[in-house]
């Protein structure tokens, strides 16, 4: 049977939106996840069934323990199956401070929703994921963490968000060898400066270094169907292969460059 399940975690707005609707042109079902923008999340989902994908939205958290379990119970109780994770939710600290004056409360905050909440919520996935597979339900189902160039570019004024990122990066690493033994691959995308919510406050900067220096190769804003179009080659399967593997979607960011 076709319909395969894809859970993506923050996808109300921005990347997590791209990606949903990426996968649900390619017929995925989808858990549109949100924490507070439920007219967004209702947005997304009407626009994913517009292609004719099959969804629901639940409201959750992924910080909160009862609220990641809330939303895989949710999944299976209306799929019955989950073939896909994207652990895509994640914030900025709610002011760029240096770190010379950073707050305790901001690092935890970020940390929890950006590191702990994924590590947390992939667990239980992955040990559900592990049941389907025994019990014949799904094959070969995946997880995709959304990391950042953040995890190797130094930004002091966010100290929080860059070390939340390159954890991120270990945590791939690390679920992806835990779980090959099951048949189950893990990926990173690396997503550049992409043009959602949460770059508009530093659009005026971006624009600048994009258009006029040049920070990028590729001189373009990426967008969030840039990364829904790279989780859809993973979801889809083109890449059985590899796990544990970084995919960079940054218009070329990460190159150093003569
Ligand atoms: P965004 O436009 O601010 O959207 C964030 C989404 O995550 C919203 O749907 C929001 O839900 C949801 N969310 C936030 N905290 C949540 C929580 N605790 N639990 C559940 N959902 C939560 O951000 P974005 O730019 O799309 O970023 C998405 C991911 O890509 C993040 O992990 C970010 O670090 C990463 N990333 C972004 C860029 C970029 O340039 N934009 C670059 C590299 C990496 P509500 O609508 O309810 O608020």
């Amino acid at each position: 049977m076709r319909e395969k399940v894809a859970i993506v975690t923050g996808s109300s707005r921005g990347i997590g939106r791209g990606i949903v609707l990426a996968l649900a042109e390619h017929a995925w079902s989808v858990v549109v996840n949100y924490r507070s923008n439920q007219a967004a999340a209702e947005n997304t989902l009407q626009a994913a069934q517009f292609v004719g994908a099959k969804g629901i939205i639940v409201q959750g958290d992924v910080a909160n323990k009862e609220d990641q379990v809330k939303l895989v119970e949710a999944t299976l109780e209306h799929f019955e199956r989950v073939d896909l994770l994207v652990n895509n939710a994640g914030i900025g600290p709610r002011v760029r401070v240096d770190m010379l004056e950073a707050s305790e409360q901001s690092y935890d905050e970020v940390m929890a929703t950006n590191l702990k909440g994924p590590f947390f919520l992939t667990q239980l996935v992955a040990r559900k994921m592990v049941h389907l597979i025994e019990d014949g339900k799904v094959q070969s189902p995946k997880i995709v963490n959304i990391g950042s160039i953040s995890a190797y570019t130094s930004s002091p004024a966010r100290a929080e968000y860059c070390i939340s990122k390159a954890g991120v990066g270990m945590m791939t690493a690390l679920w992806a060898d835990r779980l090959a033994e099951y048949g189950i691959n893990v990926y990173e995308i690396r997503p550049g400066i992409i043009e959602t919510d949460l770059t508009s406050v530093v659009k005026d900067k971006y624009d600048h270094l994009i258009q006029e220096e040049g920070i990028t190769p590729i001189r373009r804003w990426g967008q969030p169907q840039d990364i829904g179009k790279a989780v859809v080659a993973i979801a889809e399967g083109l890449l059985p292969f590899s796990t544990g593997e970084v995919i960079n979607v940054d218009g070329g960011f990460h190159l150093t460059r003569l």
